[in-house]
């Protein structure tokens, strides 16, 4: 009987590309997937962007662009990594997307009809200048415990203190470096320390879904127990669900300015791509839910453990849904033993550039294979060992036996050979596929090696090359058939890991689609087998060194032809400070005891003239510019000169050296522009 499988990856937050620890869980799952294909298993693999929370609406506001343009333009990226690396997604969609805003909305409506949801007034840190409550990363202030300077509202990187927000000395808003101040808010509560959560996860926790390691992780979280520094810890807390606007997310229902918190809808999000799938095909996401024996399985990395042990399956729970049935947690990837990959620090592996150097992505694959276990370990990325893998397993090993045997068949076809049982083949599908179902990649990787070795001796020993020269050429067909029935065997195992490669093979043998039944069948005597052509390349020392070779310190400055280097980005917010107005130039005279300014008398539709001093005497005669418009700042503030008071600033273009290229030019607007006109 075919399994039915709901598989998803954590979704990844749609502040920035993927790093290379993406890249791995994509990987892992993918192998997992592409394995229950193989099986006969019906799955739905999906993804999606987590687009919402505080941190991306101000990166969007940075950029000046909408919280919706700027994860589109995110999301957009996606593909090249996916594809890239053979990630075999069945769907990529978003939490903002309507299916999420309807199915967060409905569960929490189903947690308050189950008087799960609480609302309580707390005080937060709220910065009078950009008008909201700030997170606690906007928060940052002198560390409590150590007294380092500019140190995040949560804990400190000198000393590792944790703290509240409100325990830092002289706290500052990252965002507009005002004194935050106090001010108090309804939040809305999921109310996991109910007796009804408390006993669900205690169990749910518990009874298999997760891996030993981590069930015993989270069982501390349950008890109230003393901490190292002497504080309590007193069990499940009370879940805050909820953010003041502006917030870019999802409104709570019935609670206009009050949004989910990120976190309670991204994991809904699975649920959300997996109905926009759905529908897309033209099935009912309920009745798919709904099934007998639906398996749900989320894969994730060890720092968002909380959110999918207990606030997720309490949620699906309360609201009468399905839980899932495995948490699957990998622990962090390094590179070089380096520092672990995370958004602030994502150098290191950079995945395009893997793929724009021409590397093989089923390299990366079979690498993180050869190293990835059920457990919750972190595993590290070393350069010489990668080479070292692909270099001798891979094409050593592997590829080596076929382009070996290919040329010792007769006319391209298998004669009779002792591979007709097949026994230790069959065994090694059994033991492989065993290995896959549980996640020991690691374990699969060996056994195939090692089943390598094994042919490659068994041929090294026979030496058809020997037996051609000695005349026995049907011998050396039946030794050369023999590794040829093997490496289909060998092909079949690493399928889910190099699917590309196993294509490849699948042609070359001219045989069908391999899976774990069909690849213990060995293939029958005459049957023709293809040209052997190449099937991988070896990694290249100098590929690995281009991949970790470091970016220029610093780009030289690109100069446009006004002799100045572009300034940094501002958003549209920052250019929306400057009021640019169309002014009429109605009187203009020399400025006694200057050459350099003229004093310009301009009309900016205020009822009254300004006077702005400009240093443009050098291009123009003031009977030159009377009359005529032109563009000024109309909100610089006033500086006192000593000629005068001046109360603006007109527009001229320049060379920044004005000794290599000569030249003012005074800005004037097309003919119709009326004194007073903002320019934007
Ligand atoms: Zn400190």
């Amino acid at each position: 009987m075919s399994r039915q499988l709901f598989v998803t990856t954590a979704l990844p937050y749609a502040n920035g590309k993927f790093h290379i620890g993406h890249i791995m869980e994509y990987i892992q799952a993918d192998i997992w997937v592409r394995f229950q294909r193989m099986q006969g298993n019906q799955v739905n693999f999906v993804g999606a962007d987590d687009a919402h929370g505080a941190p991306i609406m101000i990166a969007a506001e940075k950029a000046g662009v909408t919280p919706q343009q700027f994860v589109a333009n995110i999301a957009a990226g996606r593909k090249e990594y996916l594809d890239g690396f053979q990630i075999s997604f069945d769907n990529w969609s978003s939490t903002d997307s309507p299916e999420n805003h309807e199915l967060a909305r409905q569960i929490y409506r189903d947690l308050k009809a189950n008087d799960l949801i609480d609302v309580k007034t707390i005080e937060q840190f709220f910065d009078p200048e950009k008008n909201m409550f700030l997170p606690d990363r906007y928060i940052k202030g002198t560390c409590p415990k150590c007294g380092t300077q500019d140190q995040y509202g949560d804990n400190c990187e000198n000393c590792g203190a944790v703290y509240a927000p409100t325990d830092l000395i002289k706290p500052y808003s990252a965002l507009s470096g005002a004194t935050p101040v106090l001010k108090s808010s309804e939040h809305f509560f999921f109310k996991l320390s109910d007796q009804r959560c408390v006993d669900f996860l205690q169990s749910w926790t518990q009874d298999g879904k997760l891996q030993p390691e981590v069930a015993n992780k989270v069982k501390e979280w349950f008890s109230v127990r003393t901490n190292p520094d002497g504080s309590k810890s007193e069990g499940l807390g009370d879940w805050d669900i909820s953010r003041d606007a502006p917030y870019f997310g999802i409104e709570i229902p019935d609670a206009p300015g009050k949004y989910f918190y990120v976190w309670l809808d991204a994991p809904v999000g699975y649920l959300a791509s997996l109905k926009n799938l759905l529908e897309k095909r033209g099935e009912n996401f309920e009745a798919y839910m709904a099934q007998d024996g639906l398996e749900q399985h989320h894969f994730i990395g060890k720092d968002i453990v909380t959110f999918h042990t207990l606030f997720w399956p309490a949620m699906l729970k309360f609201s009468g849904r399905k839980t899932p049935d495995k948490i699957h947690v990998h622990g962090f990837l390094t590179v070089n033993n380096g520092e672990k990959m995370s958004k602030s620090r994502g150098t290191g592996l950079d995945p395009l550039k893997y793929l724009s150097l021409g590397m093989n992505p089923e390299w990366l694959r079979y690498y993180l294979a050869a190293k990835l276990n059920a457990k919750n370990e972190d595993i590290d990325f070393n350069a010489d060992d990668f080479m070292l893998r692909v270099n001798s397993d891979l094409v050593g090993k592997f590829v080596n036996i076929a382009s070996r045997a290919a040329k010792f068949l007769p006319d391209g076809k298998l004669v009779a050979s002792g591979e007709a049982s097949g026994t230790k083949s069959a065994d090694l599908l059994r033991l492989v596929a065993d290995h896959f179902d549980q996640r020991e990649y690691a374990k699969a990787m060996r056994e195939v090696m090692t089943f390598a070795d094994n042919v490659n001796s068994l041929f090294d020993a026979a030496a058809p090359w020997k037996l051609v020269k000695e005349g026995h050429v049907e011998l050396a067909a039946e030794k050369s058939s023999e590794a040829i029935q093997r490496f289909r065997v060998m092909a079949a195992c690493l399928k889910p890991v190099m699917p590309g490669v196993a294509t490849a093979i699948e042609q070359f043998l001219q045989c069908d689609a391999l899976n774990f039944t069909n690849a213990a069948i060995p293939l029958t005597v005459g049957h023709q087998v293809g040209v052997y052509q190449h099937l991988m390349q070896r990694v290249t020392p100098e590929q690995l060194d281009a991949l970790f070779e470091a970016p220029a310190a610093s780009e030289p400055e690109k100069l446009t032809p006004g002799g100045e280097a572009l300034a940094p980005l501002i958003s549209i917010d920052d250019f929306a400070k400057i009021d640019l107005r169309i002014a009429k130039i109605v009187n203009c005279e020399a400025v006694e005891g200057s050459v350099k300014l003229l004093r310009l008398t301009l009309d900016v539709g205020e009822g009254q003239t300004r006077n702005v001093f400009s240093g443009i005497a050098s291009a123009y005669k003031p009977e030159d510019l009377i009359g005529k418009h032109t563009v000024m700042v109309a909100n610089l503030a006033p500086r006192k000169m000593k000629f005068g008071i001046s109360e603006g600033m007109v527009l001229a273009a320049s060379h920044s050296d004005e000794k290599l290229q000569p030249g003012i030019y005074v800005l004037e607007p097309l003919p119709g522009a009326i004194p007073g006109m903002r320019v934007k």
